[in-house]
């Protein structure tokens, strides 16, 4: 099966997609790990988005999707593959749909005012891509499923989030009227318990 995710920054489409990719036994593919990784390693590639990055601004459309084409190509997609991150301009989304074409879209919605506490409160393990709220937490600083240091993205502080909302707005949900035509758009209700969404997502496929 081949899936892309849609959703605003905080919509829990890095949770939900590592949930389905289990489920679907499908890679998990996220161009914002991809990227976070390239900016760690040091390559053309990171240095090329860190700027972007840092501002919340979209890296360029050429750089995306250079990199999703050489992922996409690699042996473990024969079998389908789960985009979470990609596409996020309908640029992109035109580029897709030259290199593969998704089976289903799905698209996860929440409400701007929630996504500002979900986001402020993110966050991240360096080792496990674990996701979590501050809310949730006993320790802020230690990763509750492997212990490793719990990392608060510099794109995470409240400046750069609403850029990041507003380049959502502008640039990424106009793929909603891109994939509604074709039968394949998913629509599920993000603001519900975690393992809540995931059934929806997975009794949406079925
Ligand atoms: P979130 O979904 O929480 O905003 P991601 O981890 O998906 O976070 O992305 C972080 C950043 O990586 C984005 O703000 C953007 O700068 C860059 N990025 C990720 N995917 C893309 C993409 N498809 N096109 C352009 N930039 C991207
Ligand atoms: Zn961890």
């Amino acid at each position: 099966m081949k899936l892309i995710f849609l959703g605003p920054p905080g919509a829990g489409k890095g949770t939900q997609a590592t949930g389905v990719s289990t489920s679907l036994n499908v890679p998990h593919l996220s161009t914002g790990d991809m990227f976070r990784a390239a900016i760690k390693n040091e390559t053309p590639t990171g240095l090329k988005a860190k700027s972007y990055m840092d501002k919340g601004q979209l890296v360029p459309d050429s750089v995306v999707i250079d990199m999703v084409r050489e992922r996409l190509a690699m042996d473990d997609c024969k079998g389908g593959y789960l985009l979470d991150g990609f596409p996020r301009t309908v640029e992109q989304a035109k580029a897709l749909d030259e290199i593969s074409t998704p089976d289903a879209v799905i698209n996860i919605e929440v409400p701007d005012e929630k996504l500002m506490s979900r986001l402020t409160g993110r966050r991240v393990c360096g080792k496990c891509q674990g996701t979590f709220h501050i809310t949730k937490l006993a320790n802020e600083k230690t990763c509750p499923v492997c212990g490793a240091d719990l990392i608060h993205r510099d794109d995470d502080k409240p400046e750069t989030i609403s850029n990041r909302l507003r380049v959502y707005h502008e640039q990424t949900a106009p793929l909603i009227g891109y994939y509604q035509g074709n039968g394949k758009l998913r629509t599920v209700d993000g603001d519900n318990r975690p393992e809540d969404v995931l059934k929806a997502i997975l009794a949406s496929l079925e």
